[in-house]
């Protein structure tokens, strides 16, 4: 075994005097040092567009929660500003929620806080009356 003569980490006989990373080909020799490379930047890239499309799939779906109620039912928006749960960023959030009845209780507005993905010290910015009707009317 012989060293690259640029950063020295060893490279098989017979390749000169530089590694694939020095020499910057890919299909230079065979120590495999810029293949390597080049398969962990791709999946760090990889990585990278999962997560993107992760958070964009939570973004989305935050933003259309929707309660099941069983016929007709009150509808609310409740609007949180506050920090989101996962990455502690200050946020606002909004929610659609069916009741059975007129009455939002603390339970609702901390039910919907983990909904919402927001933290329990989350302030209640406002909670608009929506009116009376099926979720299927509800979403039009
Ligand atoms: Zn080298």
């Amino acid at each position: 075994m012989s060293s690259c003569t640029s950063c020295g980490s060893p490279i098989p006989d017979g390749q000169g005097s530089s590694c694939s990373m020095c020499y910057g080909d890919m299909s230079y020799g065979s120590d495999g040092y810029y293949e390597a490379w080049a398969a962990e930047e791709m999946r760090q890239e990889e990585l990278k567009e999962e997560e993107i499309r992760q958070y964009q799939e939570e973004l989305q779906r935050e933003e259309s929660i929707v309660m099941v109620i069983q016929e007709k039912g009150h509808w609310f928006c409740l609007s949180y500003q506050g920090k989101r749960i996962e990455s502690g960023l200050d946020c606002q959030a909004s929610i659609y929620i069916g009741l059975e009845n007129r009455n939002i209780t603390k339970k609702d507005i901390d039910d919907n806080k983990k909904l919402a993905n927001v933290t329990d010290k989350a302030v209640l910015m406002a909670a608009s009356y929506l009116g009376y009707m099926t979720r299927e009317e509800f979403e039009g």
